[in-house]
């Protein structure tokens, strides 16, 4: 069994938030882990024009949104950089820049209103709409993949995993139903394209979905 890291104080505080969330715009979830999407594109695709190994055609940049309705898992694939061990322990374990700004202004806005919707969250944002995200990735130049998982604060584990293609796919298991709020609006085709639409209609890359039944 792999052993349970533990996050840093600051993230952990800032995903309790997010667990605890009752913001009501938990829906932005989509946008924070599309634009991290998207980032990792950025940075192949600027690698791929300065090195010859690189061969990227404009068909390999891509961000897919997969609900799975049967699992009630909502999947994000990117064909970005990936990332290394090293990558996955510094950067989801640890609070990042725009992270540490949303957390200064906890004390102003006590729902996390303004936070969220002012800074984003980052990655952490998965955490108001799954209790369990797992990260399969595989960093460029790398032969192994590693998957992070994790079921909230109380930390989260590293393994080494297959995967052939360098990138990331994101799976969130959403939560259960409450009074509410119905996490099912996440699994549904329509739902998910008018979110994307709202927040993520900028993006330069193209956002497909499968959407699978079993
Ligand atoms: P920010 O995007 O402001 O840096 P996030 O919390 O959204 O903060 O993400 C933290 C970091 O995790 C990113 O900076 C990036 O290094 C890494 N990361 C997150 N998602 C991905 C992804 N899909 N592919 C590669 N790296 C990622
Ligand atoms: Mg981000």
């Amino acid at each position: 069994m792999a052993e349970k890291m533990q996050f840093q104080a600051e993230s952990k505080r800032l995903l309790d938030m997010m667990v605890h969330s009752i913001y009501s715009q938990k829906e932005v979830f989509l946008r924070e882990l599309i634009s991290n999407a998207s980032d990792a594109i950025d940075k192949i695709y600027y690698k791929a024009l300065t090195d010859d190994q690189l061969v990227f055609e404009q068909d390999d940049y891509y961000i897919k949104v997969v609900p799975n309705k049967e699992a009630r898992t909502l999947t994000i694939i990117d064909t970005g950089i990936g990332m290394t061990k090293e990558e996955l322990e510094n950067n989801l374990g640890v609070i990042a820049k725009s992270g540490s700004l949303a957390f200064k202004s906890e004390n102003e806005a006590k729902d996390g209103h303004d936070i969220i919707g002012q800074f984003g969250v980052g990655f952490y944002a998965a955490f108001m709409v799954a209790d369990e995200v797992k990260v399969l990735t595989k960093a460029l130049h790398s032969d192994q993949a590693y998957l992070w998982e994790s079921q909230g604060a109380d930390g989260y584990t590293i393994v080494e995993a297959t995967k052939d293609q360098v990138g990331t796919t994101i799976t969130l298991k959403l939560k259960e139903n409450e009074e509410e709020e119905n996490f099912d609006d996440f699994l549904d085709e329509y739902q998910l394209k008018s979110i994307i639409k709202k927040y993520s209609d900028f993006i330069r890359y193209p956002i497909k979905m499968d959407v699978t039944t079993s």
